[in-house]
């Protein structure tokens, strides 16, 4: 068995903490050190036998990246600046008049860069409500080259059925991606139900503490690799050697991390389904569906809409002192965040509400504190609201 084999043979607790371990060199440094260097010494001229420039590739990088392979089980993996410059370097694979058809759920920024390639490219984009896997069926086109799906959705937290949208798109070989951020490769492997590529922000989970930005596409065809790794060295969006560090750093816990994220936003689902004053929570499985064979776990995300106006839903935000009003997610600290006005702010009102993202809604990502803490602090808040409720 060789090294690599042996590697990829262990189980996926194992591999996360052997993330960026290195074996052999001469100092017998435990942990992959960072690379800084821009550029690097040559044999002669024209040699790229190995590292030449750090755009092109870097050793703190190229870590990362086999790490990424690793556990999403793919063949090839690239590190960018941002998960969107990352998915930029998806849409290099089309060219103008091509097809795309996406989720509508969507995180804010994916749908205002669709956007911009529609208007600037003439990217043809059809939106459609991905839980309903025969949606993508009806909207193909003779030019349909990528179907774009998050899973669970962003902030709504629905489920698309990959493989079912992977049997459609085999058929008339369009290319599936799979942006796995908010289940990540613990709670779920894309490329394994037949997923063209894989993209993740970094600067979520995989990340996992709020300290740096990044992104990543995988896949395992060598040929859609190659151009993937054009977009990210012509483009030029790679990720830096610090941030490749963290990143390092951050996925050596994912799976331990994920567990108690998952088992806490649980729990805060179900006490808010609880209270009088929410209108829905937002939870996979949480209705009682059976998280599909290929989704292990719920997720550390938690949606829900207040019965309230938008003032008083402002309020609660505020009213939080554990949860952090901030954007973002996947780190360990509980964050806060009110979707209309903050993450999804970009997408018009119309097409917002069309897509049930109304303006009471909230979205909770929910951290590794004590799950009792957690519990208070929405407590406390929603006592808050009530009396503003009482007294309006
Ligand atoms: C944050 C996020 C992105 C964008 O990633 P950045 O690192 O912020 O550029 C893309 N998709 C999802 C689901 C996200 O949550």
């Amino acid at each position: 068995m060789t090294d690599e084999n042996k590697k990829a043979s262990r189980k996926f607790e194992t591999r996360t903490v052997q993330t960026g371990q290195v074996g052999g060199d001469e100092t017998g440094a435990v942990s992959s050190p960072i690379f800084p260097s821009s550029t690097y010494r040559v044999k002669y001229p024209g040699d790229e036998s190995g590292y030449v420039y750090s755009r092109w590739s870097n050793p703190t990088r190229q870590a990362v990246e086999e790490g990424l392979a690793n556990l999403e089980e793919g063949s090839h993996a690239y590190a960018f600046a941002s998960g969107l410059a990352a998915l930029n370097g998806v849409m290099h694979l089309l060219k103008s008049g091509d097809h795309l058809v996406a989720v509508d759920d969507l995180y804010g920024g994916s749908h205002r860069q669709f956007e911009h390639l529609r208007r600037q490219y003439g990217i043809e984009i059809t939106y459609i409500d991905g839980q309903t896997p025969e949606n993508f069926t009806h909207a193909i086109k003779p030019n349909t080259r990528l179907f774009w799906l998050e899973t669970p959705t962003n902030p709504l937290l629905r489920l698309v059925d990959i493989e079912a949208v992977v049997a459609i798109a085999r058929e008339k070989k369009i290319l599936v991606g799979v942006d796995n951020t908010f289940a990540t490769p613990y709670l779920q492997k894309p490329l394994n139900l037949g997923a063209d590529i894989v993209l993740h922000s970094l600067s979520k989970y995989l990340g996992g503490h709020c300290d740096l930005i990044g992104g990543a596409l995988i896949t395992n065809d060598s040929e859609l690799a190659e151009k993937l790794r054009f977009s990210q060295y012509a483009v030029g969006g790679a990720l830096g050697p610090f941030e490749s560090w963290l990143v390092l750093r951050g996925m050596k816990t994912l799976h331990v991390r994920m567990d108690r994220h998952c088992e806490n936003a649980a729990k805060v689902a179900d006490f808010l389904k609880q209270s009088d004053l929410v209108e829905h929570v937002y939870y996979p499985g949480l209705d009682g569906t059976p998280l599909p064979n290929a989704m292990k776990q719920g997720g550390g995300m938690v949606s829900f809409d207040l019965k309230a106006e938008i003032e008083i839903v402002k309020q609660f935000t505020m009213a939080t002192e554990v949860f952090v009003l901030a954007e973002s997610l996947g780190g360990v600290e509980s964050l806060v965040n009110h979707p209309a006005l903050m993450t999804h702010a970009s997408i018009p009102k119309e097409i917002r509400l069309a897509n049930g993202i109304t303006d009471g809604l909230i979205r909770l990502s929910v951290g590794l504190e004590h799950i009792d803490d957690l519990l208070a602090d929405l407590r406390q808040a929603l006592e808050k609201i009530r009396c503003t409720v009482r007294t309006a």
